[in-house]
């Protein structure tokens, strides 16, 4: 195989590598397509994942610009003050941390008493940190950042933020990727080596340009998570994949404090089928998981304040599955929507939950 080709290649590969997204395992990525209004709810972990981390692919041409990787936010507390901590799975555990003192962020962990879990960035700690210099408790402000995490106004105004600062990169990043794998190749073939190296390095202005953007965007955009767009910066400026990335890489720090449920209420999609099933499972708790009580506890009534501005409440999202999908069902279980024959009162999936009648 010719150098170039293989030169080509292994470039392809890494491009490959850095356009995967690699998300906690228990987040999700939230996309619209460029000209789409409706959003797609991807979990991290539906394609890959290892023990903590889930990869969400961006689309393969440059600019991924309608991707929102959200997390949501991993504390909630019950009516006792106890705090749970979500686990990689989704699921929240108790932890024996009662004070601020036990809470603490160690990059990339969030730390509470004995339990921990993996954090897309810093900025996720930014309403914690601001609870704490309010003067509340723990408790207080777990649940006050639940309600940052859930409020569609600030997903609004997060996402027109993102794509006012962001403008110059939805540019840059595909110029670049074009010109390094349509250019450089047709400069190479058509008119000689020399050309491919004079377009190698307005290339690298390229780069530059998308570095100094990204440092602009760290210092005056989003300072809680400065260190880490500047990381980015500082890599655009020598790797070239890295740039053509740039800007979905950077969308993950400037999400990581907003909840899919927010985006999804922002666009008025409570149709949408990921935000029903979110609702079910607050408003049917596993009876064998104290966790999902103390989640319905923290989400709950924020989640029936923003659906009553909506002339909506909770209960509206308690429907019946369909019972033509599966004619000969008697019974569904609320929280997941299985259908079951005679005979069965339970759901051993969401922890023995009682079965409904159709
Ligand atoms: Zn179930």
């Amino acid at each position: 195989m010719p150098v170039f080709l293989e030169f080509l290649l292994i470039a392809a590969l890494i491009y490959l590598w850095e356009s995967a997204l690699w998300l906690p395992k228990r987040g999700h990525a939230l996309r619209r397509r460029w000209f789409g209004k409706k959003w797609r709810v991807i979990p991290a972990t539906r394609l890959l994942s290892t023990r903590e981390l889930g990869v969400v692919p961006m689309l393969p041409v440059p600019p991924d610009s309608g991707l929102a990787p959200c997390p949501g936010f991993p504390l909630a507390t019950d009516d006792t003050g106890a705090i749970f901590i979500e686990t990689a799975d989704g699921d929240f555990r108790k932890t024996d941390a009662r004070t601020w003192d036990q809470i603490r962020y160690a990059a990339p962990h969030l730390i509470a008493g004995n339990l921990s879990i993996r954090c897309q960035s810093p900025a996720a700690m930014e309403p914690l940190r601001e609870g704490k210099s309010l003067g509340l408790d723990s408790q207080s402000a777990i649940r006050r950042c639940a309600a940052l995490a859930l409020s569609p106004a600030r997903a609004k105004r997060d996402l027109k933020r993102w794509r006012i600062v962001s403008t110059p990169l939805r540019l840059y990043c595909p110029a670049l990727t074009l010109g390094f794998f349509g250019g450089i190749p047709a400069a190479y073939i058509f008119i000689g080596s020399a050309s491919a190296l004079y377009l190698g390095a307005w290339l690298w202005c390229v780069m530059l340009a998308i570095s100094l953007h990204l440092f602009w965007i760290a210092k005056h955009a989003y300072p809680s998570c400065r260190s880490e767009i500047r990381q980015n910066a500082f890599l655009s400026l020598i790797v070239p994949f890295h740039a053509m990335r740039a800007l979905e890489i950077t969308s993950v720090h400037v999400f990581a404090r907003t909840h899919p449920a927010a985006i999804l209420f922002a666009s008025n999609s409570t149709d949408h089928p990921w935000l029903h099933s979110f609702i079910r499972n607050l408003l049917y708790p596993r009876p064998n998981q104290p966790g999902d009580a103390a989640r319905a506890t923290t989400f709950l009534p924020e989640i029936e304040t923003i659906l009553q501005r909506k002339n909506m409440k909770s209960a509206d999202f308690d429907v019946a599955p369909k019972q033509e999908d599966d004619p000969d069902a008697s019974s569904y279980c609320p929280r997941c929507h299985g259908m079951f024959l005679r005979g069965r009162g339970t759901c051993g999936d969401c922890g023995d939950m009682p079965l409904k009648l159709f």
